[in-house]
Formats: C-alpha cells, structure tokens, sequence
C-alpha cells in the first residue's frame, strides 16, 4: 500500500452482527448499561481468573477465552491485562470525563442502546477468522481493529452495541496519533456513536460496497454515499471536541490544504462518476486490495475546488468539519452548540435516509429559530452572540465551495420530507451570493483561510437584521 500511507485510515465499521455474548447477557432493560469483558490467550484468562469455562473458550478467536470483568474481580484483570486496557477500563469509569462525553452520545438512542466492550489482549495477533475486524500488523500478525456493530432492535424493545478494542490499536493510536491519549479516547467514543445509528447503515447494503476496493476508508476518501460518510464524520467529531491538539493538527490543517486533500479509488461507487470522471485530478496506480482480481487499481487525487460542491458531502470529513466549525463557532457556549448537534443526530438513529448534512442542517436551524424566541435568545440578540438559523446554510455551502448549485442544494434539503421548514431556508438563498462575496479571499488563497471564512460568515449571521425566530 505504498502509495496510501498519507492517507490517515480510521476505524472500521463491522457490517456483520458480532453480538455473541448477547445470549450470556442479562435480558432484563437497564438504562444504557455497559459491559466489559477481558479477551485474552486461553492461558492468560486462565492464569488471571483460575479457570475458565469451555463456554467462554473459542468463541472470540481461536485459541482465546473471555471473562466479563465486573467490579468483583476488577483487581484480577488490572493485575493480568495490558496497561492501556487497564487505563481504558478505568477511563470508562462513572464520572471520568470521557464517560461524560460516552453518556452523551449514549442520549442519542434516548438511551436505548446497551453496550458491550471487549478488551482485548491482542499481542500475540489474532486470526483473520476472529470475532473482531482486524489489520496486519508490520510483523505480519493480525491485530483488532477498533470497530463497532449494533444489533437490531432486540425482544425487550432495545438495541445492543459491541465495540472491540485491542491493546495494539490503543498503543499504536496513543503513540502516532495527535492528542495521544485523547486520539485513543476519541477512538471510543467514535465507535460508541456507531452504536447509536441502528438500522441499516449504508443504501448499498454492504459497509464494504461503500467504502470501495479496499475494504476501508480513509479521512479524505470520496466514499459510494453521503450517509456512512455523515455518520464517520459525526463520530470523529465526538472526540475532537475534547482532543484540541489534533484539531490543530490534523482536522483543520485538512481544511487549509489547496493541494490534492480528496481521494477517490478506481474500484469504488463514484469511479462511475461522469461529474468526477472529468473534473481535473492526479492519477495514481497503487498495489490493488485484492491481487486475485483482475485489473488496474489507481488512487484519482482531487483539489477541493475540482470536487464538485455535492461529491464534498461524499467524504466524512465534510461531517467532521461541518460538525467542529458548528461546535467551535455558533454559540457563546459550546456545550449548547454539541447538544444541538446531538439532538440533531437524534432525529436520525432508527433512519437511514435522514442521515446527512442536509438534513442536519434542517434540524439545526429550526432549533436555533425556537432558542432564538426564547427570552434567552432575545437576551443574546442583545448582545450580538446569537446567530443566525441561516448560519448552517451558509456553513454547508462554505465547506462545499459554494459548488452546488440553487436547484441541488434545495433538492438536498427538501429530499427527506422535513416535517417542518425553517424561516431560514427561504431568506438563506436571498443572501447566499453576498456570503460567498465575503469568503473569497480566504477561499482563493493557499493555504486556504477556513476558518477566518467561518468566523466572517459566523460575524455576518450575528447581525440582527439576520436573526430569524419562531414566533412561538
Ligand atoms: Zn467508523
């Protein structure tokens, strides 16, 4: 894979239902409860725990056991497992800050999704047939990589999550990635957000049709839908909120980038573009995913602006951009801002056609079209810090390059049958020309100045000729 390792990978998304420890569970509904079991080398569990039944034996991996920690026998695991299985164990304690962030997300199915944690001691490699998704390690053994799964909604009226974590992911993210620590943390809590969607996850049927020949999908790849890309995208935001160094780092130098950031595999949905097809790009051959078929396997390489503006909202990091910009600049607070973001994702766990930014931006401006008539909104009109509900409009068109045009941007919008329209989706197109006006000098320019264009059209929605309300 000589010519992808630019391309930052993220986790994966197990299509397959891995639920096996359902039947060992307790069926009785408890609000949002999380389990923890420890997979590890038979011997392991055994020398750990003092035995280990043959039931819990072969069912994760070959040649694997598992034993559900509980606070029981706690100070057995912590004494046998890898430090940083330990470290997240304890980092998912109640009242850590990341298990505030985790019960957060959990609020997404109303809480209605319980979940399992494998922790798993995975240093001796695990075989392509586990239980988990898995990559090749440099030395050639398979290694877990952090994925999720949810059930279908169960007997007792709820659903069930299971996120894998191996102890090489969390060492390898802690010791490569922005944040350390924090990358392995935002790790978690995007695999928590794959539980809360349940439901099918892509219109293709198939997690791995959408992310294209080689089975996965990168930060900056083009991928065969918007809404697995929106959900990817919706998670990564999850840690990025508390992970400041790789926002720096990473997520906004990507936004600065005026080079070839976008990329698309030959073997994939949109290759059959004919919009992308001819829209200019750097061509690249690259070792195929798959030797046993046959044919050229290239990497295509896009400017932002070459993208066609409704191909953007292909890529999960639109989702993740879309998401942090709307995090960092709408609100005085932005708690208040993530807490619309996640009533927003709400409105969309048990549907699959609800899940893009479209949507989402529906969603958002009718919730700051209600704050805005409230005596709080009327108190921060005021002053200056209330924005405008047109203020997600406009963000989607400045992430998008203003590419879509009028008739594409208000079939996005109008595609899923909101149940109500905002005030702001009429005036936003009276006014989308002067904010593109405003924004092209730092869109021209290189690197480009996202987030000076952000806060200008943030500024230009705070004036209070902008500010739309409900009336209610
Ligand atoms: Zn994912």
């Amino acid at each position: 894979m000589k010519t992808l390792h630019h391309k930052a990978r993220r986790t994966a998304l197990r299509s397959a239902a891995v639920v096996v420890f359902a039947c060992a569970l307790p069926l009785t509904a408890r609000a949002q409860s999380i389990s923890y079991f420890y997979v590890a080398p038979v011997s392991a569990i055994q020398a750990a725990f003092g035995s280990v039944s043959a039931a819990d034996t072969g069912v994760m991996d070959v040649g694997y056991a598992h034993k559900e920690v509980t606070a029981a026998n706690e100070a057995k695991f912590k004494a046998a497992a890898p430090a940083n299985l330990v470290k997240t164990y304890d980092d998912y304690k109640a009242g850590t800050p990341l298990r505030k962030r985790l019960n957060e997300i959990l609020s997404i199915s109303g809480g209605k999704c319980d979940i399992t944690v494998a922790l798993v001691d995975d240093r001796t490699g695990v075989s392509a047939n586990s239980r988990f998704a898995d990559m090749p390690r440099g030395d050639g053994a398979r290694y877990v990589w952090p994925a999720a799964s949810v059930t279908g909604k169960l007997a007792n009226g709820r659903y069930r999550g299971f996120i894998g974590l191996g102890t090489c992911a969390a060492d390898s993210i802690t010791n490569t990635e922005a944040g350390g620590w924090k990358s392995w943390e935002g790790t978690i809590c995007h695999e928590t957000m794959h539980t809360q969607f349940v439901g099918e996850k892509t219109k293709w049927g198939s997690v791995a049709i959408t992310y294209g020949g080689d089975g996965s999908h990168w930060y900056s790849e083009l991928l065969g839908e918007q809404q697995l890309p929106f959900e990817e995208g919706l998670g990564t935001l999850f840690g990025a909120v508390d992970n400041p160094e790789w926002n720096s780092k990473a997520l906004v130098p990507f936004f600065r980038r005026s080079d070839e950031r976008y990329h698309l595999e030959s073997w994939s949905v949109l290759a059959g573009s004919p919009e992308l097809n001819k829209a200019p790009r750097k061509e690249e051959d690259a070792d195929p995913p798959d030797n046993s078929k046959p044919g050229r396997y290239a990497i295509y390489s896009y400017k932002w602006k070459d993208v066609p503006g409704f191909y953007i909202l292909f890529n999960e990091n639109t989702s993740t951009g879309f998401h942090y910009f709307f995090w960092k600049y709408t609100a005085a607070n932005s708690d208040s801002a993530l807490a619309m973001i996640r009533k927003s994702a709400g409105a969309m766990f048990t549907d699959l056609h609800k899940r893009d930014l479209a949507y989402d931006v529906n969603r958002l401006a009718l919730q700051m079209e209600d704050y805005a008539s409230t005596p709080a909104g009327r108190t921060a009109k005021t002053a200056g810090t209330l924005t405008s509900s047109m203020f997600p409009y406009a963000l989607l068109d400045l992430i998008t390059h203003f590419g879509l045009t009028e008739a594409q941007y208000k079939r996005e919008l109008l595609v899923n049958y909101p149940d109500r329209v905002p005030k702001a989706e009429a005036d936003y197109f009276t006014r989308r020309d002067a904010v593109k006006q405003l924004v092209q000098g730092d869109l021209n320019g290189s690197p480009i100045e996202i987030e000076h264009a952000v806060q200008a059209v943030r500024d230009y929605f705070r004036t209070p000729d902008t500010i739309l309300a409900t009336g209610n």
